[in-house]
């Protein structure tokens, strides 16, 4: 499922391939798929003739500014969409390998008039797009997050840590694979409400977030965690070799280590 690493993948392949292009034509074929009152014509009436000028990110909602006063196109991934741009996709094609090329699954995308195209591919159909989003019911993206903000956060919530991480409209970005890795490198018990978190517990948990978004970036993506071989009933700690404990936290799917993360 696309985290904040897959959206960044994403958000480059964008800024490196559609910026600049005019766009001709919206293929909207899915009223479902547009969110917050966006219909088909709306969107059919307000994107031709513009170009994109800056793909942004928050967390895991893509932005795509336009020229001359235009809209803000926003794209969610949901839990299977990726961005192909000219029939190229962003990402792992491995980790997406039962993601093929139904065209039903182009929920919602653009033709350029030099005849090229981008388009949210998306199987599950849990993916949006929508015009000029409300930006701020999404909180600080995890990439810029630091110390001061996470302690904030912290303090304030009775929260299982990782229901906190996850809260996207007070950290965004964090998906339930980044989660479980975090924690386990932070070595804090997932289930642990927020507020009890001692300083030096928070200062883990804050270092843990940089350098897991800045390795997992960096080997491919949320997916490629330490701790991903023991994310399977019976899996040991790649750690200390304890016996993983498998629990639903927040309602995910939760791994942790009952012997260093506490
Ligand atoms: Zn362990």
């Amino acid at each position: 499922m696309p985290e904040i690493l897959e959206a960044e993948k994403a958000r480059e392949l964008i800024e490196a391939r559609a910026l600049g292009r005019e766009i001709a034509t919206v293929h909207a074929p899915d009223a479902w798929f547009l969110k917050r009152g966006l219909t088909p014509d709306a969107a059919v009436a307000a994107l031709p003739g513009h170009r994109f000028t800056t793909a942004r990110r928050r967390g895991k909602l893509l932005l795509l500014d336009t020229d001359a006063n235009g809209p803000t196109l926003a794209l969610h991934l949901g839990m299977s969409g990726r961005v192909v741009i000219d029939d190229e996709a962003a990402g792992d094609p491995l980790l997406y390998a039962s993601n093929g090329d139904n065209p039903r699954w182009r929920r919602f995308g653009v033709t350029f008039t030099d005849g090229g195209s981008l388009y949210l591919r998306d199987p599950r159909r849990l993916g949006a797009a929508e015009l000029d989003p409300d930006e701020d019911r999404l909180g600080v993206d995890a990439f810029s997050l630091r110390l001061p903000a996470l302690r904030a956060r912290v303090a304030k919530s009775r929260a299982p840590i990782k229901v906190l991480l996850m809260d996207q409209s007070r950290i965004a970005g964090l998906g339930n694979l980044l989660t479980d890795e975090i924690l386990f490198r932070a070595g804090v018990d997932p289930a642990r409400p927020a507020n009890t978190l001692r300083d030096d517990e928070v200062r883990s948990l804050a270092r843990a977030i940089s350098t897991t978004l800045r390795v997992l970036k960096r080997r491919g993506g949320s997916h490629t965690g330490d701790h991903m071989p023991a994310r399977e009933p019976g899996g040991h700690c790649p750690r200390d070799g304890a016996e993983m404990l498998r629990r639903t936290v927040g309602g995910r799917t939760t791994y942790s280590c009952p012997v260093h993360q506490l």
